[in-house]
């Protein structure tokens, strides 16, 4: 089974320290949910995961499937099933969804066997048809340009497919359901639920509650000033979404936070 795990992480910013000392294992079949007022460094946490270069870890470790990621390149974290969908997916303006999702797939069946001629079309479009029907998207959107004037809706959906296609080990969805309306919203964790299972772990990402039931968590975190004060069950996420962040704020104020 793989592990994520986290530990002591510190990460700045231009000079300024953002992550303070998270620590963190999310295990293959487990949902993690991360919830935490704007700017307490939820995104940071998820760039630094993929090996975003502006983010400089200065103190702890990240460890996959036992090997230390922090010393390898996105897309080798990727190859190895780590996968992350952005809060804010860029616009790739002459690469069609098609053509970006088959040189992805074929990029992961060659760091497996070098020898690999790439998946015969004929599999690939079935894959891409099924994992689009799975996401109740319309079959023109295989043929646009990615993210290319796509609504906010259809941007996380692209995300999601991207997931659906790849199969990662761990996924982390960042604020996949900012910019959703509620259909929208059910569309895309319908996607993320049927994906769910024993090989997958996911981390998901949100400032509002909302998401979460829809996407069930087993285990909730508060981050708040780049660090996790609070786990719990699924119920620290309603006493959140009823209470605010403000007692957790008066519980690390008091010495008392976990
Ligand atoms: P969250 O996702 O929880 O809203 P972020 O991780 O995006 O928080 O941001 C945490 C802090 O880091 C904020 O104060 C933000 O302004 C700062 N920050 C994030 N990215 C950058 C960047 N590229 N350059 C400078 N500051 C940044
Ligand atoms: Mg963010």
């Amino acid at each position: 089974m793989s592990e994520l795990v986290i530990r002591g992480l510190h990460v700045k910013i231009e000079d300024k320290e953002i992550l303070k000392g998270v620590d963190l294992t999310i295990r293959q079949g487990e949902v993690h949910a991360i919830m935490g007022p704007n700017g307490t460094g939820k995104s940071t946490l998820a760039y630094t995961l993929m090996g975003h270069p502006a983010y400089e870890v200065t103190e702890g470790e990240v460890c996959f499937k036992g090997q230390n990621i922090l010393e390898l390149e996105p897309d080798e974290r990727a190859r190895l099933g780590l996968f992350l969908a952005f809060q804010y997916p860029v616009a790739i303006p002459g690469v069609t969804v098609a053509n970006f999702l088959r040189t992805a797939v074929n990029a992961q069946r060659r760091a497996l066997n070098p020898e690999d001629k790439g998946i015969p079309i004929p599999e690939f479009r079935k894959l891409l048809k099924e994992k689009m029907e799975l996401l109740k998207m319309d079959h023109t959107f295989a043929g646009r340009y990615l993210n290319e004037g796509f609504s906010g809706g259809e941007k996380k959906r692209a995300e999601i497919l991207q997931m659906a296609t790849l199969k990662p080990e761990i996924a982390i969805l960042d604020e996949t359901d900012s910019g959703l309306d509620i259909d929208a919203l059910r569309i895309v964790s319908e996607g993320v639920n049927a994906l769910r299972g024993p090989d997958l772990g996911v981390l998901v990402i949100t400032h509002y509650q909302r998401i979460l039931n829809y996407i069930k968590p087993d285990f909730v975190h508060v981050m708040m000033d780049g660090r996790i004060v609070e786990s719990g069950g699924p119920d620290l996420a309603l006493h959140l979404e009823e209470h605010g962040y403000d007692w957790v704020r008066e519980k690390i104020e008091n010495g008392v936070a976990s």
